[in-house]
């Protein structure tokens, strides 16, 4: 279970202070899969980066399956998120000096999930089932946008993450390459019963998930059956 309490996250710029998120309280179930919604700028992805540990909060606990993870020192919260952490990016970041099966591969070497005589037949097969079999061997820069964020996606999920987090993962891609992406991560998800979060401002995006938490309305959720949350 994901436990969030109080959360703050504030920034200083001179003697201004910016908070990029507040929230008060969400508990997301494992399994569960909760879309984060918000108009730019509304703290989405300084959310995410504080469930994955690579920011801590000024103020309040992230708990994941009672750990919490703003407790943790710098060098065991890097451990704890590549054994735990699947997290996809808006723009990808994948390796450019990287084929797409050694982008796969890399994320392995940096967890102690996947016993090593495994890794790549392993990344193999997933890369197969996001239908990337016949381009193990090209560079990045030679793939078109869907086809880089479906190898991140691929990458994403290779440690059988409990927790798989995707910032705007459709963002760059057209509607069939979104449809698939998503298709994607949520199947993972259900799979292996991780708990998934993507954020999105896409209607269509959120219409997808059973749960919808709004960070527009200061930290409220919403009825995944009431009217979508305006985003003007
Ligand atoms: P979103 O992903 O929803 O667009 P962000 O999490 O990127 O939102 O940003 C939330 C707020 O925090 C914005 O007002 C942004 O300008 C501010 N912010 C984000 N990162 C920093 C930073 N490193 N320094 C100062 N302000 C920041
Ligand atoms: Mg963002």
């Amino acid at each position: 279970m994901l436990e969030l309490n109080q959360i703050r996250k504030e920034y200083r710029d001179g003697t201004q202070t910016i908070t990029a998120v507040s929230l008060d309280h969400l508990t997301v179930q494992p399994g569960e899969q909760l879309a984060l919604v918000g108009p730019s700028g509304s703290g989405k992805t300084t959310l995410l980066h504080l469930i994955s540990g690579l920011l801590t909060p000024t103020r309040g606990e992230i708990r994941l399956d009672g750990l919490t993870i703003s407790g943790l020192p710098e060098a065991r919260r890097d451990i704890w998120r590549a054994n735990t952490v699947g997290y996809v990016f808006q723009k990808f970041n994948l390796l450019t000096s990287l084929n797409v099966l050694d982008n796969v591969v890399v994320a392995m070497s940096f967890a102690q999930v996947i016993p090593t005589a495994d890794q790549r037949s392993w990344a193999v097969q997933l890369l197969e089932q996001v239908g990337l079999a016949d381009k193990l061997k090209q560079y990045p820069r030679q793939l078109s946008m869907g086809e880089q964020q479906r190898v991140a996606v691929a990458r994403a999920v290779v440690n059988k993450p409990r927790l798989i987090l995707a910032d705007e993962p459709t963002a760059s891609l057209d509607q069939e390459n979104s449809a698939k992406v998503l298709d994607m991560l949520r199947r993972f998800a259900a799979e292996s019963h991780s708990i998934l979060l993507v954020s999105t401002h896409d209607r269509q995006v959120m219409s997808l998930f059973p749960r919808i938490h709004s960070l527009q309305q200061s930290g409220k959720e919403v009825a995944a059956d009431a009217p979508l949350p305006s985003l003007a």
